[in-house]
């Protein structure tokens, strides 16, 4: 167990400033961001709150490094550049994961795994530098015609607070894989890894300005970068309500958007589940990250014969749960702030209000060596409506809201009733059920018989208001670059 001195000392200084044009630039007279430790409350540091001025300062600077030796450097070479990050990142992942412990609470064994992912998206995407081909379409005997991918520009990525670090890098990991430069905005709770990225990608050589981190809200620095002109992609994840007003402000400049938005998932539990399986898979789904997660399994579909024989387990399970502090390690952590905290507490007290039955949890979680912290229990709420809010609305919180249902054909139609359409689970051993239910759910991305794990090379993103676009794998390189078609008359 280690202590938040201790940790603080492991990390040595936090930063306190934003990354433009390779320099350090500090609050001066702007209001400060304060960044606080979701475990304890305790201030961890102030950074600056960046400016329309900064984020147009951000992106001259990105403009700029368009040219020069970003864009004359042989592909292999940038290629090996972004390799080098991946490794730079995966030899400080001790340092990474104590920082984004003590910034977003996840426990710190997630927080490794978490800063793990951030890297290998370098190392995954680095390869591709050089094999980023065109086409050539046959045009007759007297022309000739083809395709090459170019960079679309400055990307501005406007990133959340859950993941915050590997949300930075899989965003500018393939956007420097097709060559393009960046201005990175990280969530006003979660800035301190995103620095140190920057400064670490300049370590390794990259040219100064192709990567720059505008510390700032999202009212002011986030809506200057989505409605800047030269800003020729946005990639946004966050909240449906934001992802609207990014999606409208590039459409000001028709700037190209990628919005990975929220999600009420779905998890079926069929009849023949093998519940020993399904059990911990389940808690992963909708526990994991406090349930901070856009694709966490909040919605659990169970065939009525197995019903009261899950809920039961799962509440055991699910009671017998440590919260605490990140830096202990525990089976859930915080949430990210009190902010989120009372939006938790008030859908809880809410359902209580409507009479939903609550198997276990639904209040404040009282962890006696961190009174300061924003912790709620792991919660089941049982025999939801699937109109309920609890079955429709993104609560963003530890919070599985179980639908008990009478067959597939109901399942699937529950599984397809909200507005989401990010992630779906299923848990059978029917294979054709299961196959049914992949091919008729709503949803980007489908887990059988285990929920999450696809890591970084499994494309990602949503349907409907889930969003627009891929992220990792291949398909994640799709919105970096543009298409360049040359036909030549001889
Ligand atoms: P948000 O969407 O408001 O913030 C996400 C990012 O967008 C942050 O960097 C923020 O500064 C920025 N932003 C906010 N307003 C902006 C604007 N007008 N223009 C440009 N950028 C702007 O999310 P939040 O307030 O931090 O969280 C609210 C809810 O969003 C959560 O309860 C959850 O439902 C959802 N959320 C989803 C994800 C996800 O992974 N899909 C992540 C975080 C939050």
């Amino acid at each position: 167990m280690t202590s938040i001195k201790e940790a603080l000392e492991q990390i040595g200084e936090l930063p306190a400033h934003m990354w433009i044009a390779g320099q350090r630039i500090s609050g001066g007279l702007r209001d400060g961001i304060e960044c606080r430790d979701p475990g304890s409350g305790e201030l961890l540091s102030k950074l600056p709150a960046g400016t329309k001025e900064d984020i147009a300062e951000a992106v001259a600077t990105a403009k700029a490094a368009l040219k020069g030796p970003w864009a004359d450097m042989l592909p292999k070479e940038r290629g090996r550049l972004i390799w080098k990050i991946g490794e730079a990142l995966h030899a400080e992942v001790d340092r990474f994961a104590l920082v984004e412990t003590l910034d977003s609470g996840k426990p710190l064994k997630d927080a490794k795994v978490s800063v793990q992912r951030a890297a290998d998206y370098f190392i995954y995407y680095a390869g591709m530098v050089d094999k980023l081909e065109g086409t050539s379409i046959p045009l007759g005997i007297n022309k000739v015609a083809y395709t090459e991918k170019v960079p679309v520009g400055v990307t501005g990525h406007i990133v959340p607070w859950n993941v915050p670090l590997s949300m930075v890098t899989r965003g500018i990991a393939p956007a420097l894989t097709c060559g393009n430069t960046a201005v990175v905005k990280p969530a006003e709770d979660t800035p301190l890894a995103a620095v140190m990225l920057a400064e670490l990608i300049e370590k390794v050589g990259l040219p100064v300005g192709v990567v720059n981190i505008v510390t700032g809200f999202g009212v002011e620095a986030g809506q200057a970068l989505a409605e800047h002109p030269d800003v020729r992609h946005i990639t946004f994840t966050g909240s449906v309500a934001t992802g609207k007003k990014i999606m409208h402000a590039a459409a000001e400049h028709l700037a190209s958007v990628t919005l990975e938005l929220g999600g009420k998932s779905p998890h079926l539990i069929l009849g023949d589940a093998d519940l020993d399986r399904a059990t911990p898979d389940i808690m992963a789904a909708v526990y994991k990250n406090a349930g901070q997660i856009c694709s966490s399994g909040t919605r659990l579909i169970v065939a009525k014969e197995i019903h009261n024989e899950l809920v039961d387990r799962l509440a055991e399970k699910s009671e017998a749960m440590k919260v605490g502090h990140g830096l202990d390690n525990p089976d859930m952590g915080p949430l990210i702030s009190n902010k989120q905290l009372q939006t938790v507490v008030g859908f809880a007290d809410r359902a209580k209000d409507r009479g939903i039955d609550f198997s276990c949890g639904g209040s404040l979680a009282d962890v006696e060596s961190n009174q300061g912290g924003y912790f709620f229990e792991p919660t089941i709420a049982n025999n939801v409506d699937p109109d309920d809010e609890l079955a429709q609305k993104e609560v963003f919180g530890p919070v599985l809201s179980v639908i008990p249902v009478a067959s597939v054909d109901e399942a699937i139609d529950v599984a397809n009733n909200t507005q989401y359409g990010l992630a779906a689970g299923i848990h059978t051993q029917d294979i054709s059920a299961a196959m049914r239910f992949a091919k008729s759910v709503e949803a980007g991305q489908v887990y059988i018989n285990g929920y999450h794990g696809s890591g970084d090379t499994v494309p990602f993103g949503g349907f409907r208001d889930s969003g627009i676009g891929r992220e990792k794998g291949l398909a994640g390189l799709d919105a970096y670059s543009a298409t360049r078609a040359v036909t030549i008359t001889l």
